[in-house]
C-alpha cells in the first residue's frame, strides 16, 4: 500500500506522524512510503534519514494522494481536497470536534481518531493521548521553572537557605502524574489533587500529598469513579468543596500545574480569578486545559501573560515544544495501530471486527458514523 505523510501544516505544530524508524518497518512490511519533503525538519528527523529508511521523498500533493496518510493532526480544507476519495487518515482527528469529522466524511475518506482508542491494556502501546499527554507534563514543570524567578529545589549556600517551591498538580492523570513527578524530581514540594479515588495511592506514590475533598454522598463517590479511567463532572456540591480547598492550597503555592479535563465537555474551572488575585505575586500557573477552555479562566490560549502579579502560562500545544521525542512515540503508536489496519504483505486489511479499530473509525464512505 502506498503510504504517504504530508509534513503538518497547523500552525505551531512541530510534530511529524513517521520517523525515519517507523518507515523502515512499513517498508519492510512492503508499503511504499512518499514523504513530504521537510515533513521532519522541526522535529530534527531530516529528509536524508528518511530516504536511507527506505522512502521516497516527494511534494505535499503526492503525499496526500496516497492509499494510507498518516498525520499527527486533522488535515485542514487545502489538504482534504488533495486526498482520493476511499483514501484511509490515520491522525488525532478531534472525535469531538462535529464539524471537523463531518468535513472528513465530505472529503470521502475513511478516518481513524486515534484519541477515541479505549483504554484497555491492549491498547496501550497506540494510546496517543498518554503518549502526548505524558511529554506536556513533563515539559509545563521545565516551563513553570522557567517562568519562576526563583528555584525549585530547596538550597543551602554560603550566602544563605533558599526555600523549596511548592507546587500545586490539580488533576493527576497522565499530564499531571509526570508532571508531580518532574516538579519533585527538580525538588519541589508537592501535593495534588484528582476526583478519581484512584488518584490518591498515585500521587503518594509519587512522594506527592493528595489533596483530599472528601465525599459527602454515595452519588459524589459513584460519579468520581470515573468510567473507563475518565472522570465524570462532578456535583455543584463537591466542586464548591474543591474549590475552597484549591484556594487555599493555591494561596500557599509557588507553582500551579492545571491538567482537569473531562472527555468532551469544556474544562473545569478550578482556580478562579478570585484565587488567582490570592496568590503570591511570581507564582506561576501553567494551564494545560487551556485548549478545552482552560481551569483558569485568566489563562489565554497560546499566551504568556501575567495577572495580578501570577504569571499564567497557556500554551496549547506543549507536545509540539519537545517534537523530537513526541514525534518518536507518536510514530511508534500509528505504527501499532496499522497493525489493525494493513496485513503483513503491505495490503489494506481493515480488522474491522477488532474494538480499538471500532472505537476509532470515525467516518467512512461520506458518513460520520460517531463523534466520541
Ligand atoms: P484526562 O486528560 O481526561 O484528565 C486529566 C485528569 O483530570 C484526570 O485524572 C481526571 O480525573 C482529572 N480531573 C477531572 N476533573 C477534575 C477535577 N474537578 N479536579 C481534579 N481533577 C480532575 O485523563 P488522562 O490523563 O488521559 O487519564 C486518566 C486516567 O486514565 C489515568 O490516570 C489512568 O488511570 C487511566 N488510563 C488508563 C490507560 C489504560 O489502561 N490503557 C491508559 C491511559 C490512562
Amino acid at each position: 500500500m502506498q503510504i504517504g505523510i504530508p509534513r503538518e501544516s497547523l500552525a505551531g505544530e512541530t510534530r511529524v506522524a513517521a520517523t525515519p524508524e517507523t518507515v523502515k518497518k512499513y517498508v519492510s512490511a512492503k508499503h511504499t512510503v512518499l514523504i513530504e519533503r521537510g515533513a521532519g525538519e522541526s522535529a530534527f528527523f531530516p529528509d536524508a534519514a528518511y530516504e536511507q529508511a527506505g522512502a521516497q521523498l516527494v511534494d505535499a500533493a503526492q503525499a496526500l494522494a496516497s492509499d494510507l496518510v498518516l498525520k499527527v493532526r486533522s488535515p485542514q480544507a487545502s489538504e482534504l481536497a488533495q486526498m482520493k476519495k476511499g483514501a484511509v487518515l490515520i491522525g488525532m482527528l478531534d472525535p469531538f470536534n462535529r464539524e471537523g469529522l463531518a468535513a472528513l466524511a465530505q472529503a470521502g475518506v475513511t478516518a481513524f481518531a486515534l484519541e477515541a482508542a479505549p483504554r484497555i491494556t491492549r491498547a496501550q502501546s497506540l494510546d496517543v493521548l498518554s503518549s502526548q499527554a505524558n511529554l506536556a507534563g513533563y515539559k509545563a514543570v521545565l516551563l513553570a521553572a522557567n517562568h519562576y524567578g526563583r528555584l525549585f529545589p530547596m538550597m543551602m549556600t554560603a550566602a544563605g537557605t533558599l526555600k523549596a517551591a511548592r507546587a500545586v498538580v490539580l488533576g493527576a492523570g497522565v499530564a499531571g502524574l509526570q508532571a508531580i513527578a518532574t516538579a519533585k524530581r527538580l525538588g519541589a514540594v508537592v501535593e495534588a489533587s484528582d476526583v478519581r479515588p484512584a488518584a490518591k495511592e498515585q500521587i503518594e506514590s509519587l512522594g506527592a500529598k493528595f489533596i483530599d475533598v472528601p465525599f459527602e454522598t454515595d452519588e459524589e463517590r459513584e460519579i468520581a469513579e470515573g468510567t473507563g479511567g475518565y472522570a465524570r463532572p462532578m456535583p455543584p456540591a463537591w466542586m464548591a468543596r474543591q474549590s475552597k480547598l484549591v484556594a487555599e492550597r493555591c494561596r500557599q503555592a509557588d507553582i500551579v500545574i492545571s491538567t482537569a479535563l473531562i472527555p468532551g465537555r469544556p474544562a473545569p474551572e478550578l482556580i478562579s480569578a478570585e484565587t488567582v488575585q490570592g496568590m503570591k505575586p511570581g507564582s506561576v500557573i501553567v494551564d494545560l486545559a487551556v485548549e478545552r477552555g482552560g481551569n483558569c479562566p485568566l489563562s489565554e490560549k497560546d499566551r504568556v501573560v501575567q495577572k495580578h502579579g501570577v504569571t499564567l502560562v497557556g500554551l496549547s500545544n506543549l507536545p509540539a515544544l519537545v517534537p523530537h521525542d513526541a514525534s518518536a512515540l507518536y510514530a511508534r503508536n500509528v505504527l501499532d495501530f496499522m497493525k489493525l489496519v494493513a496485513d503483513s504483505e503491505g495490503r489494506l486489511a481493515i480488522q474491522h471486527e477488532d474494538e480499538i479499530i471500532a472505537a476509532c473509525l470515525v467516518c467512512t464512505d461520506g458518513k460520520v458514523l460517531r463523534s466520541a
